[in-house]
């Protein structure tokens, strides 16, 4: 795993360094086409700074990490500047944790790193669908002229996603155009864990499943670079991951927590906890 810098901490009971079967959290903190707020590159060392206040067990799910094989390869080295060699990076390092038969599991960083580690899950799941938990449609073609800007995140996921099938679940913030896109095409399901459960077992696809943060609520999720008010709360959000069927989850993300915003630190401890929940979900496969 070349790819990672080497040192600094680790995500709650996780090891470093690789290991056939593990769940391999690894972070890109990269924020540079922040329109608004900057700070996501700061996002996985304050996702793993916070996660030694938490439990390693789950009450909702009844699972530990303890009991798990749960990796962190560290942060990719990065160059700053323009988001493409960046997006590109994620490709060969998810490549790359998935050819060492790991399970992806990506910290972020803005959203639009997402398109990254994607494009390598879809060329190894064909068939693979894309589920994204956020307050923004995402689906601009291009923003202030960089087409891998966090605003047009979707939009590039798309390209890399051979079955084209994106299903959104919080989406309260975007264009007209966007939204007669996502109309057109019913991506937009209802905050209803019973839909979306309805809805993934018709696919029966493997799933790579995008958690943008700010699909939370700014009062329980200010670190953020675009908040949006109307967001979910915590036990929506553990519901709706319930939803997911745990054997068709291939591969997960958390994006946009930028914790310099939030100076209480519990963004960064939500974060967290979304983190250890995916990792658990993902270790069920
Ligand atoms: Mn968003
Ligand atoms: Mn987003």
């Amino acid at each position: 795993m070349s790819l990672f810098a080497s040192s600094g901490p680790v995500f709650l009971e996780s090891r470093r360094g690789s290991h056939d079967e593990s769940v391999a959290i690894f972070g890109v903190g990269y924020d540079g086409t922040a329109s608004f707020r900057p700070g996501a590159r700061f996002g996985p060392d304050a996702i793993r700074a916070a996660s030694v206040g938490l439990e390693t067990y789950s009450p909702e799910q009844d699972l530990d990490l303890e009991d798990i094989n749960l990796r962190d390869l560290g942060n990719l080295e990065i160059p700053y500047g323009a988001p493409g060699p960046v997006v590109e990076k994620t490709y060969l390092a998810t490549r790359e944790i998935l050819g060492s038969s790991m399970t992806p599991l990506l910290l972020g960083g803005e959203h639009s790193i997402s398109a990254g580690a994607l494009r390598a899950v879809a060329e190894k799941y064909p068939d693979l669908i894309l589920v994204q938990f956020d307050a923004h449609a995402d689906l601009r073609d291009e923003y202030l002229g960089e087409a891998h800007n966090h605003a047009c995140a979707m939009s590039r996921c798309l390209d890399v996603l051979p079955s084209r099938k994106l299903l959104q679940v919080g989406i309260r913030s975007g264009t007209r155009k966007e939204f007669s896109i996502i109309r057109s095409n019913k991506t937009l399901l209802p905050t209803y864990p019973s839909t979306l459960s309805k809805e993934l077992e018709s696919h029966q696809s493997p799933i790579y499943l995008t958690v943008d943060m700010d699909v939370f609520d700014p009062g329980v999720f200010p670190g953020t670079g675009t908040p949006e008010p109307g967001g979910i709360d915590w036990n929506t959000f553990a519901e709706l991951l319930a939803a997911i069927p745990a054997p068709q989850l291939v591969a997960a993300d958390v994006m946009e927590l930028a914790p310099n915003l939030d100076p209480s630190g519990c963004s960064s401890i939500l974060a967290a906890k979304v983190t250890r929940e995916l990792a658990l979900r993902l270790s069920l496969k």
